[in-house]
């Protein structure tokens, strides 16, 4: 077994060389990814992880909606309604199967008001109802099929337990798929308290199956917010045992031990963050230079980004829309407001399905990929009256107007898959002359003084997330990267990454990706030396410059 801490220091005193190094390392990753049969060293992983030549935090300028107000929250006793403000809405950035299918609403005990125990007498967890353990694990194993590669990574690492000592705590969504990333964790050597992002999203008997194998977990379907902010602190606060590690999703975790617990977060070896707005907040305390810690940016890392947004939202869109409406697509006219990876995926589905698809856009280089991927590119006010359904996918605030909707013809579909729900002016529509009409779960009739009725999705919060399921498969993509990350911010050796934000390098993407390769049985061509040096680049990649854009 090679020494990981070992190389690692030797790669930090030899930083004067790192180009060099960096090739030797990539080739001895290669060797080990490139080959399907040759096990994994996680030592090694973590020496290639880290010696690609990026070793000066890597900080990327991205566009945010308007969240400033989030990163100063704290919990008040506000009930549900104020939700939206005041917990992160960046828990919808991630994706997770919406429904729980064992709801329990029939019993209407606060979990919290409730004494259980699993199987072997603890009672460290604060689930729905540990009974639904076994369903729960069910769930798990289904999902398990589909996340072929994060097993995979599970299998080869586990003896190495690369994790061993890591103290994880987690907010996510708690799901199924997420469940498959928690118990990798475990395999790999973590300790792991979990709850969870957002307090529709738990699927309870997820969380009763993770409890019963001895994951603290607290969180259920339906929290108000005082109780989400309880589970964080409870997964925080636990007498003899202190978190080394952060997995967040939305950044409430990480702000909440920043404020309340900031001896504890001092000693952090280091952040994961998946979520635009997480990473924004990361990049505000590293910029007023409060970032005590390092900390992985998962969410701009190609994997998640080309795959997440534009495969899940493939996939996920017409099953929102269908689920919802039971629309049919065929010679139907949608406007897709915003040509991104989103909008990308979006109007790829509709246009599958006979859809006649518009686009608006502002930006002239996603207006001309539009046009030329068949799509007429408009502005959204031609098209407003004759198009039975508007998305939105800008990442923008006001897209769709109180005046637009005015305009819309009786029937037509509004709905977004954006981040946050400020594209579609909703507000706007809860007006005393506008009569609204809950049809189904999250589907609502506004209905005009005339008669005309505009059917409104989520209350224009993300469709996918809140009305249908996304695909295990992407997210086992954005879980792989996860855990790469977890492993090589706990295994880097002191001084490798410094107290800032980082962007996963290039070759972990390419790792990542080849592990997902297995599924599709895809036989990589590998480059000939001639051609190698041809293009100038290393046998085992990286094979393009992080400018490349894919
Ligand atoms: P992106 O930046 O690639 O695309 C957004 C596009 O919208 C850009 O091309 C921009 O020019 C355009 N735009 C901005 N304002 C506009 C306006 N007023 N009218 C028309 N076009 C406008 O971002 P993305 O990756 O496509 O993500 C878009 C949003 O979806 C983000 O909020 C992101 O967080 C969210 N997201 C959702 C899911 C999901 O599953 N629903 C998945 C990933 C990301």
């Amino acid at each position: 077994m090679s020494d990981p801490v070992g190389e690692a220091k030797l790669e930090v005193k030899q930083a004067s060389k790192e180009a060099k190094e960096s090739e030797n390392v990539a080739e001895k990753y290669s060797a080990m990814t490139v080959s399907k049969n040759s096990e994994m060293n996680m030592g090694e992983l973590s020496s290639a992880f880290s010696a690609v030549p990026t070793h000066k935090p890597v900080k990327k300028q991205i566009q945010f909606v308007e969240d400033k107000q989030e990163f100063s929250r704290f919990p008040t006793k506000a009930g549900r309604r104020s939700l939206s403000r005041s917990i992160s809405q960046s828990s919808t950035d991630s994706y997770s199967s919406a429904a729980s299918y064992t709801d329990s609403s029939d019993d209407e005990t606060s979990p919290r008001d409730k004494t259980q125990v699993n199987s072997k007498g603890s009672s460290d967890f604060c689930v729905k109802n540990i009974k639904q353990a076994e369903f729960g694990r069910r769930e798990i194993e289904i999902a398990e099929q589909d996340m072929s590669a994060l097993i995979s990574l599970r299998k080869r690492a586990q003896s190495e337990k690369p994790l061993a000592g890591a103290k994880i705590v987690g907010c996510t969504h708690i799901t199924a798929q997420t469940a498959v990333l928690i118990e990798t964790l475990v395999a790999l050597g973590a300790q792991c308290r979990w709850t969870a992002c957002n307090i529709y999203s738990t699927q309870n008997e997820v969380a009763a199956a993770l409890s019963e194998a001895g994951v603290a977990v607290f969180a259920w379907k339906g929290e108000s917010e005082d109780d989400f902010w309880w589970c964080i602190d409870r997964c925080i606060n636990t007498e003899g045992w202190q978190p080394n590690m952060i997995l967040d999703d939305g950044g409430d975790l990480t702000h909440w031990m920043y404020k309340k617990y900031p001896n504890v977060f001092k000693k952090i070896r280091g952040i994961v963050e998946e979520s635009v707005t997480g990473v924004h907040r990361l990049y505000q305390l590293s910029k007023a230079g409060k970032l005590c810690v390092p900390a992985m940016n998962v969410n701009d890392s190609v994997t998640k980004q080309k795959f997440d947004n534009l495969y899940c939202c493939r996939e996920s869109i017409l099953d929102g829309l269908k689920r919802t409406t039971d629309v049919m697509f065929g010679g139907k006219q949608v406007v897709v407001c915003g040509y991104g990876e989103v909008g990308k995926g979006c109007c790829a589905a509709l246009k599958a399905l006979g859809a006649i698809v518009y686009v608006t856009e502002i930006d002239p280089i996603c207006g001309l990929q539009a046009c030329m991927d068949g799509f007429r590119v408009v502005k959204l006010n031609e098209v407003i009256r004759q198009v039975d359904v508007i998305i939105t996918c800008t990442g923008n605030k006001n897209v769709v107007t109180r005046d637009q909707l005015d305009r819309m013809k009786n029937g037509s579909i509004v709905c977004n898959m954006g981040h946050s729900n400020t594209e579609i002016d909703v507000a706007s529509l809860r007006t005393p002359e506008l009569t609204w009409e809950r049809v189904r779960s999250q589907v609502d009739h506004v209905i005009w003084p005339d008669g005309k009725r505009v059917i409104l999705l989520a209350e224009g919060r993300l469709l996918n997330l809140s009305c249908s399921t996304v695909p295990t498969f992407v997210l086992s993509i954005t879980a792989t990267t996860q855990a790469l990350a977890l492993i090589e911010l706990y295994n880097a050796p002191e001084g490798r990454y410094k107290q800032d934000v980082y962007l996963l390098p290039k070759k972990m993407d390419e790792y990542v990706a080849s592990l997902h390769l297995a599924t599709f049985e895809a036989h990589l061509t590998e480059l000939s030396d001639e051609q190698a040096k041809y293009l100038g680049l290393n046998k085992n990649g990286p094979f393009k410059p992080n400018y490349y854009r894919y």
